[in-house]
């Protein structure tokens, strides 16, 4: 396994569209173990292709220690009342918002054989699903916030985007090693 580079806003690849996949090969499977390496590293609880510079439509979560890795997602069923809760993102580090979402969602996937399989899923996993669902769309969440919030995120974000030269994020085994606990960054 190796740990892949992040790529933070700015980066095209973050706005484009993915493509489903079609073909589940050990280079999939090889992605997939990488791209939960790579979250774990940088403690986060979900991670979606596109912030790895990947084009699949591949996402991985893990919530409450439930690692999971969803292909091809589609939400099916959102409803249940909507609760405003704050989001953070991998890809946008050290920026938060509050972001409304849907309390209750159903996800119909692929598993990494390809088989299919449902998500029924509230409170944080089905925000967490909402959020990388999203980045497989080219959606990020301060696509969310108000006028104002955004107006504020983002300039917290012409600060810290100095830290990413190139739009990318590199995680260093020393980083690696100090991680002891998992903030809730998707
Ligand atoms: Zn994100």
């Amino acid at each position: 396994m190796s740990l892949l580079e992040i790529r933070v806003l700015g980066d095209p690849i973050l706005r484009e569209e993915t493509r489903p996949v079609e073909q589940f090969t050990d280079e999939l499977r090889q992605l997939i173990d990488d791209m939960f390496e790579t979250m774990h590293a940088a403690k986060g609880i979900g991670l979606a292709a596109p912030q790895v510079g990947r084009t699949e439509r591949v996402a991985v979560v893990d919530v409450d220690d439930k690692p999971m890795v969803i292909i091809n997602p589609e939400i099916v069923v959102a409803d249940g009342k909507r609760l405003k809760s704050e989001e953070g993102c991998l890809s946008i580090p050290d920026v938060y918002g509050d972001v409304e979402r849907p309390d209750h969602v159903i996800v119909h996937a692929l598993d990494r054989d390809g088989k299919q399989f449902e998500i029924d899923a509230t409170e944080l996993l089905s925000r967490c699903l909402q959020h990388e669902i999203d980045h497989l769309h080219g959606k990020l969440f301060i696509d969310y916030l108000s006028v104002l919030k955004r107006r504020t995120a983002m300039a917290k974000w012409s600060k810290e985007k100095e830290k990413y030269p190139g739009s990318i994020r590199r995680l260093t085994p020393a980083q690696v090693a100090s991680h002891h606990h998992r903030d809730e960054e998707l």
